[in-house]
C-alpha cells in the first residue's frame, strides 16, 4: 500500500481538458465480508473540443483489476496497460461502453480516503483524489457525469445503504443480502461521489423550499448518539432558509442526508445530498458540547449545505481553482454565522484565526497564492490560505461592490456556469460584467502570495484645516515568489477627535461632507487622500471591519489607542486597538526580561481594562473578546526571532498583573454573569458565558480563583462552564486539578468526543513537563494514532498550541513529534503531512532550536518510502534553509 515518493509536480499552466466525455456512470458495489467488488459501466464518447486521443486514460490505486470489457467484448492484456496509478485502454472508438470490475479491501484501508471502515460501518471520502481508490476512473473535477449506483450487502450487517441522489429501488436476495439503487439526476465530478453502508440510526425532519419542494432531511449516527443530533438538524434548517433569503438559492433534490463518523481527516464533506461529517461537527448536547462546539456545528453544517450551489452545481475545473468553491463558501458560512449571532464577534474570531494561522503560512515554506501554481500532493493545499484568505478576497469583492452588486455578480455566475466546471477567472468575470467594472488589477490577489503590509502616516495643516492620510503598501517576498506587485486594498476608515467624536468627512473636490465613514481604495504603491475642513488633528481609524487581509502599521500613541478602544464606532477597530495595546505591553516586557530588567505593567493598560470591565452597555461577547490577551501564537508571529519562553513569561506577568490590580472588577463581572438560572444555547446566554469564563481565567491568577473554579466545576450543568473551570485548574496546577481530571475521565471515558477535550487540556499544559505528559497520553487506552480526532487533540495540540512544551530547549518535544509523524505516515499520509506542518516556522527560532528542528526534519526526510504528502512538506521546509544563512 506504499505510495511512490517520486511523484512529479503538477502545474496549473499545464491544464488540458479531458479528451473524453462520460455522460453516464453505472456502478454496482457488492459489499462482502472482507472485500468489495466494484463493477462500473462507463458510457464514453470523444470530446470534440479536444484533439482526438488514442487511449482512454483512467486513474486507479491500490485495487485488484478483475476484468475489462469494451462494448461487451472482454479485453486481453494487449487491449490495455496497467501501472500502479493508471489504466490505459488502447484504441478506443469514438463512442463506447467500458465495463470494469475491480476488487478492493476497505477494511484494510487506514488512509481514510476512498472506501474505508469506521466503527461498524463503511463510508467514503473522495475529495480530492479518493475515487481512484474505488475504481478506475478519470478522477478529476472537470469530468462530470450522471451516476446510478446499486449497493448490495448483507442486510443484517449493513441495513442502511446510502448514496447520492434519490433512492429509486430496493429489494432482497436469498441468503440475507439486500440491495438499494440510487440515482443522482445532477451531473457531478467523482470527488462528490459518496456511499455509506452499515448500522446507523437517524432523526428526520422536513423542509419546504420557497417554490414548494418538500425535502426530507435525515441525520444518521451510530445508535448511541441519537440524542445529540437536534442542533445539527436545526442548523441545517436554518442554513436552507438563510440561503433562500440572502442568496435566493434553493435546494434541488427531495432528500438531504448527513452522516456522522468518528474517523474523518477533515471537518466534513459536501457530497451531493449525502454529506459526511466528522462527528465533532454533528453531535452536541449541553453536557457534552461547548458553546464553541455548538457554533462550530452550525457553521460547518451551513458550509457543506452552501456548497450545493457553490461547489456542486458549479464546480472547479482543476484543483488549482479550489478557492473558487472554498473561499466563496467560507465567506458564505461566515455571513450565515454573522446573521445568526454577533457579526462583530464572528469577524474578530475570524481575523484572530487568520492572523495567527494564515499569516505564518504566507511567511513560511508552504507559502502559496490562494490559487496555487503548482503542487505535488493536492491534499497539502487544503490550507488556511485557500480557505480563509480566499474568503477574505471574496469579502473584498463584497466590500467594493456592495451587497446588491455582489448578488448581481453571483446571479450572473450561476446563469453562465450552472452545471459546469470553471475557474476563478470565470468568477471574477461574472462579478465584473454584472457590475460593469474592471477588476483586472484586483485579480492579482489570486496569483500573489504573502501578506501585504499597509503603512499609514498622516500630516495636518492646522491653518488650512487640511488633513492628509498617506497610505502605502508592500508585500514582502515569499518562499515561492520574489517579485510582488501592488494590490487593490479597500480601506474602510473614519476620523476621530481627541475626545472620541466621529468627525464629518469631506474629501478634496467634494462640495460637502457626507457621513463619518469612507471606503478608500489603495491600488498603487502609495496614495494620499486629502480631507478638508478638519477642525482639529484627528486620530485615524483605519481598516474598519478589517476591510482587507493585510498587516497594518500605523504609529499610534498609547493615548490614541485608548481613544479608539473606547470610542470608535467600529467594533473591530475597538477590539484591535485593545489588542495592540496589550501586545505592546507584553512585547515590551519580553525585552525587559531579556535584558534582565524587572517587568512592569503600564497604568494605561490597567485603566483601559478597568474601562472595559465597567462597560455594561456593550455586548458581553464583545467585551470578552477585548479582554482576551493576544495569543502566544500571534505574539510569536509579530516577533522577528521568536522568544518562546519570554512570550510566555511576559504574557503571564501582564495577565496576572491585570487580574490582581482589578480583582474586584473581574469578580464583579464574573458574579454578574453567573446569574443565569437555567442553561440556554441562545446567543445572549452564550455571550454571557464567554465573558464569565474569560473573567474566571483572569481570576485564576489571583488568590480567589481556584475556589471559584472548583465551585463552578461542581455546580456546572454544561460543558462550556465545566471545561473552562477544569482547564483553568489544570493550567494553574491547582491542588484540585488531578482529582478533577480523574473524575472527568471516569465520567466520560466511553465518549470519544468528550475524551478529545480531556486529552487536549493536558496536551496543552505549558512548560518543560509537557513532553513527559504527552508520552503518557499517547499510551492511554483511549488514544489511537489511527483516529484523526485523537491525533489532533494530542499530537496536534501539543505541537501547534503548546509553544513552551513543544519548543523545550533540549529538543525532546521535536523528537517526540517527529516520531509521531513517522508512525502516522505509514497509516495516514494526509494527517501525517498536516502534523509535519508544526515544523514549518522552524527558521524563526534561535540557533539552538533551529538546529534541533532541522535535525528532525532531516530524520523524517530520510525515512524509506515516505509518502509524497509528507515529503512535499519536509522538502519545502528544509528548503527554507537557504534563506536563512
Ligand atoms: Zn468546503
Amino acid at each position: 500500500m506504499k505510495n511512490s515518493t517520486a511523484r512529479k509536480i503538477v502545474r496549473r499552466v499545464e491544464y488540458t481538458p479531458y479528451p473524453w466525455i462520460l455522460d453516464h456512470v453505472v456502478l454496482r458495489f457488492e459489499i462482502g465480508d472482507d472485500t468489495t467488488r466494484v463493477l462500473s459501466r462507463l458510457h464514453i464518447r470523444r470530446n470534440d473540443a479536444c484533439a482526438p486521443a488514442a487511449d482512454i486514460d483512467l486513474d486507479g490505486q491500490d485495487m485488484e483489476l478483475i476484468s475489462v470489457s469494451l462494448d461487451g467484448l472482454p479485453l486481453d492484456d494487449s487491449g490495455f496497460t496497467k501501472t500502479s496509478e493508471q489504466l490505459l485502454i488502447h484504441d478506443a472508438p469514438a463512442s463506447c461502453t467500458l465495463e470494469i470490475e475491480v476488487q478492493i479491501e476497505p477494511l484494510k484501508n487506514t488512509t481514510l480516503t476512498g472506501l474505508y471502515p469506521s466503527g461498524d460501518f463503511l463510508l467514503t471520502q473522495c475529495e480530492a483524489e479518493g475515487f481512484r481508490r474505488i475504481t478506475y476512473f478519470p478522477d478529476r473535477p472537470d469530468v462530470m457525469s450522471r451516476y446510478e449506483v446499486t449497493l448490495v450487502a448483507d442486510k443484517a450487517r449493513y441495513p442502511v445503504l446510502l448514496s447520492n441522489g434519490n433512492s429509486v429501488g430496493s429489494g432482497e436476495f436469498e441468503g440475507g443480502r439486500h440491495w438499494v439503487r440510487w440515482d443522482d439526476p445532477f451531473a457531478k465530478p467523482s470527488y462528490l461521489f459518496a456511499l455509506v453502508a452499515g448500522h446507523l440510526s437517524f432523526i428526520e425532519d422536513q423542509f419546504t423550499t420557497t417554490s414548494g419542494r418538500n425535502v426530507t432531511l435525515r441525520v444518521f449516527v451510530e445508535p448511541e448518539n441519537l440524542d445529540r443530533c437536534d442542533h445539527a438538524m436545526e442548523s441545517l434548517i436554518h442554513s436552507m432558509k438563510w440561503d433562500e433569503d440572502r442568496f435566493g438559492l434553493e435546494y434541488d433534490l427531495d432528500i438531504y442526508n448527513i452522516v456522522a463518523t468518528n474517523d474523518f481527516n477533515m471537518g466534513a464533506m459536501e457530497n451531493k445530498s449525502l454529506n459526511i461529517f466528522n462527528s465533532k461537527y454533528v453531535l452536541a448536547r449541553p453536557d457534552t458540547a461547548t458553546d464553541l462546539d455548538y457554533q462550530g456545528i452550525e457553521g460547518v453544517i451551513g458550509h457543506e449545505y452552501f456548497h450545493n450551489w457553490t461547489g456542486n452545481r458549479v464546480t472547479c475545473q482543476d484543483w488549482f481553482q479550489l478557492t473558487l468553491k472554498e473561499g466563496l463558501t467560507v465567506f458564505r458560512d461566515q455571513e450565515f454565522s454573522s446573521d445568526m449571532h454577533s457579526r462583530a464577534v464572528k469577524r474578530i474570531r475570524d481575523v484572530r484565526a487568520l492572523r495567527s494561522r494564515q499569516f505564518p503560512e504566507d511567511a513560511g515554506p508552504m507559502s502559496h497564492p490562494i490559487r496555487p501554481d503548482k503542487y505535488i500532493e493536492i491534499n497539502n493545499f487544503y490550507t488556511m490560505t485557500v480557505y480563509q484568505k480566499g474568503a477574505e478576497i471574496i469579502r473584498m469583492y463584497h466590500t467594493l461592490l456592495g451587497e446588491d452588486g455582489f448578488q448581481k455578480g453571483i446571479r450572473l455566475y450561476f446563469q453562465r456556469h450552472d452545471g459546469m466546471a470553471v475557474t476563478c477567472d470565470d468568477f471574477m468575470a461574472a462579478m465584473a460584467d454584472a457590475n460593469g467594472v474592471d477588476l483586472g488589477r484586483f485579480g492579482r490577489w489570486y496569483g500573489q502570495s504573502g501578506t501585504p503590509e499597509l503603512k499609514v502616516s498622516s500630516s495636518y495643516d492646522a491653518d488650512a484645516k487640511i488633513y492628509t492620510l498617506h497610505l502605502s503598501q508592500v508585500t514582502p517576498s515569499t518562499h515561492d515568489q520574489s517579485n510582488k506587485q501592488p494590490l487593490v486594498i479597500p480601506v474602510a476608515m473614519g476620523l476621530l477627535s481627541k475626545d472620541g467624536h466621529a468627525l464629518p468627512l469631506r474629501l478634496q473636490g467634494e462640495q460637502e461632507g457626507t457621513g463619518s465613514s469612507r471606503l478608500l481604495v489603495l491600488d498603487e504603491e502609495q496614495q494620499s487622500f486629502v480631507f478638508e475642513g478638519v477642525e482639529e488633528r484627528p486620530i485615524p481609524s483605519v481598516l474598519r471591519g478589517y476591510s482587507a487581509p493585510v498587516k497594518i502599521d500605523c504609529p499610534y500613541s498609547t493615548a490614541e489607542l485608548a481613544v479608539l478602544m473606547a470610542h470608535d464606532s467600529d467594533a473591530f477597530v475597538r477590539w484591535d486597538s485593545a489588542q495592540l495595546l496589550s501586545q505592546r505591553e507584553i512585547l515590551g516586557n519580553v525585552s525587559r526580561l531579556v535584558e534582565g530588567a524587572e517587568p512592569v505593567l503600564a497604568p494605561e493598560l490597567v485603566d483601559a481594562y478597568d474601562a472595559l470591565l465597567a462597560d455594561l452597555d456593550s455586548d458581553p461577547g464583545l467585551v470578552a473578546e477585548a479582554l482576551a490577551l493576544p495569543g502566544e501564537d500571534y505574539l510569536a508571529e509579530v516577533m522577528p526571532v521568536v522568544d518562546v519562553d519570554g512570550i510566555h513569561a511576559a504574557r503571564k506577568f501582564v495577565k496576572s498583573g491585570l487580574a490582581n490590580a482589578l480583582q474586584q472588577q473581574f469578580l464583579q463581572r464574573y458574579t454578574d454573569m453567573c446569574t443565569d438560572q437555567v442553561y440556554s444555547k441562545d446567543p445572549v446566554s452564550m455571550a454571557r458565558r464567554s465573558l464569565k469564563n474569560i473573567c474566571l481565567s483572569f481570576l485564576l491568577e489571583t488568590a480567589s480563583g481556584e475556589g471559584l473554579a472548583e465551585a463552578q466545576l461542581a455546580g456546572s450543568d454544561n460543558m462550556t462552564d465545566t471545561l473552562a473551570a477544569l482547564q483553568g485548574l489544570v493550567w494553574v496546577e491547582a491542588p484540585a486539578a488531578e482529582t478533577a481530571l480523574q473524575s472527568f475521565e471516569h465520567q466520560w471515558r466511553d465518549d470519544a468526543l468528550v475524551m478529545d477535550k480531556w486529552f487536549s487540556i493536558q496536551a496543552s499544559i505549558p512548560g518543560e513537563h509537557a513532553v513527559g505528559r504527552v508520552k503518557t497520553l499517547l499510551d492511554h487506552p483511549g488514544f489511537s494514532i489511527s483516529n484523526p480526532n485523537k491525533v489532533r487533540s494530542v499530537i496536534g495540540v501539543f505541537s501547534m498550541m503548546n509553544p513552551t512544551g513543544f519548543h523545550t530547549a533540549d529538543g525532546s518535544g521535536y523528537r517526540l513529534h517527529a516520531d509521531q509523524v513517522i508512525a502516522l505516515d505509514s497509516l495516514n499520509p494526509q494527517m501525517a503531512a498536516r502534523m509535519t506542518g508544526a515544523f514549518n516556522s522552524w527558521t524563526r527560532y534561535d540557533e539552538n532550536r533551529r538546529n534541533l528542528m532541522r535535525t528532525e526534519l532531516k530524520r523524517i526526510a530520510a525515512v524509506q518510502n515516505l509518502s509524497p504528502d509528507v515529503s512535499e512538506i519536509v522538502s519545502n521546509a528544509i528548503g527554507m534553509d537557504k534563506n536563512n544563512k
